[in-house]
């Protein structure tokens, strides 16, 4: 971190300024030029406020030049970190495809669309059973009987199931869960984050509504100093001004967590559009842009879906898209399990 020190400055307020920054167990370094003065801090700075240093009268600017995330971060691990869910691996050369509903309605529906995204190549099953609604009186999930139906189309198909976490009361019940999903609501409930921090399950992490990529890797940060590093990174589209789509998929959210996180990226094409027709061609894109995986919503009867029928694809219309994805995961030579 390097401080720019105003002109004016007099020797006591940097005398004290040092002494402030030592007492936090950092190095300070000098610099005095003819035209400025700067103050350079070595350490872990991920303590320091910086709005706190920028409010001092002999302060001028304030320049991060280290991140204030470790864990999650590229500099301090420079290899792909590859999350493992029993046997099916995210990150590196691995691509998986996760495709399911948008919520557990009944075990007919789950079982009927699990087997067949399964034989068109999903390895994993998605499915919500507490879902985060916008209005109180719209479907809610069938909670713990949705978790029920969950494991047991997991025992019949083979497939690891994925689903969402949104009270930590609730972590019990998500035991035999393989991939607890905090969604982009969720994504700065700093409490919640901590206590998935202290379990060893793999963590999907969706990116929230309207946050930058840094506090994203803030939260993964969370997870991660408490002990969890199985952190899955999932671009879902951002609020923008933009009405045709429910949000703008940000795909250059790809390649720039490439160079600033070793942690796996997959997209969610269902959500960033909200379209389904526009599920196929952003898919595409994201495996183009370098997307370690998707996470796909699935409906057998999509115009009858209690939640996002307007974003499912049909199970033919997975099958015809997973075709065209391997011609382009062939491009950026990324491996879909088989
Ligand atoms: C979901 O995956 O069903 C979901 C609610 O997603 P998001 O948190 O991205 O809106
Ligand atoms: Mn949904």
């Amino acid at each position: 971190m390097i401080i720019t020190l105003k002109n004016d400055s007099e020797e006591k307020q940097l005398k004290n300024l040092m002494d402030w920054i030592n007492s936090l167990g950092l190095q300070t370094h000098l610099v005095k030029g003819e035209n400025s003065t700067v103050l350079g801090l070595v350490g872990d700075t991920s303590r320091v406020d910086i709005g706190l240093l920028n409010s001092l009268d002999i302060v001028d600017t304030v320049t991060r030049i280290q991140e204030p995330y470790k864990n999650a971060n590229r500099k301090l691990h420079p290899d792909d970190t590859i999350v493992d869910v029993s046997g099916h691996c995210f990150g590196g050369i691995n691509f998986q495809l996760i495709a399911g509903p948008c919520s557990v309605e009944s075990e007919e529906q789950v079982l009927t669309i699990a087997r067949a995204v399964k034989k068109s190549g999903a390895t994993l099953l998605r499915g919500g059973a507490f879902k985060p609604r916008t209005s109180p009186y719209a479907f809610q999930g069938l909670r713990d009987k949705g978790l029920e139906i969950l494991l047991h189309a997991k025992k019949e198909t083979g497939m690891p199931i994925v689903t969402e976490i949104m009270n930590i009361n609730h972590l019990p019940l998500f035991e035999d869960v393989d991939v607890i999903q905090v969604g982009a609501r969720n994504m700065q409930n700093f409490e919640l984050l901590k206590e998935l921090g202290k379990t060893r399950k793999p963590i999907l992490l969706k990116r929230g509504l309207a946050n930058t990529i840094e506090e994203w890797l803030m939260s993964a940060e969370y997870i991660m100093s408490e002990g969890n590093t199985q952190v899955i990174l999932c671009e879902r589209g951002i609020r923008t001004f933009e009405p045709y789509t429910r949000n703008t998929l940000d795909l250059s959210a790809i390649p720039i967590l490439k160079e600033k996180t070793h942690l796996p990226v997959i997209v969610d094409p269902s959500h960033a559009s909200g379209l389904a027709r526009l599920v196929a061609p952003m898919s595409l894109a994201a495996v183009g842009a370098g997307a370690d995986g998707l996470i796909i919503e699935v409906h057998n009867d999509p115009p009858h879906a209690l939640c996002d029928g307007a974003q499912s694809l049909r199970p033919e219309q997975f099958d015809e898209l997973v075709k065209r994805l391997d011609v382009m995961l062939s491009v950026v030579s990324k491996v879909r399990e088989k």
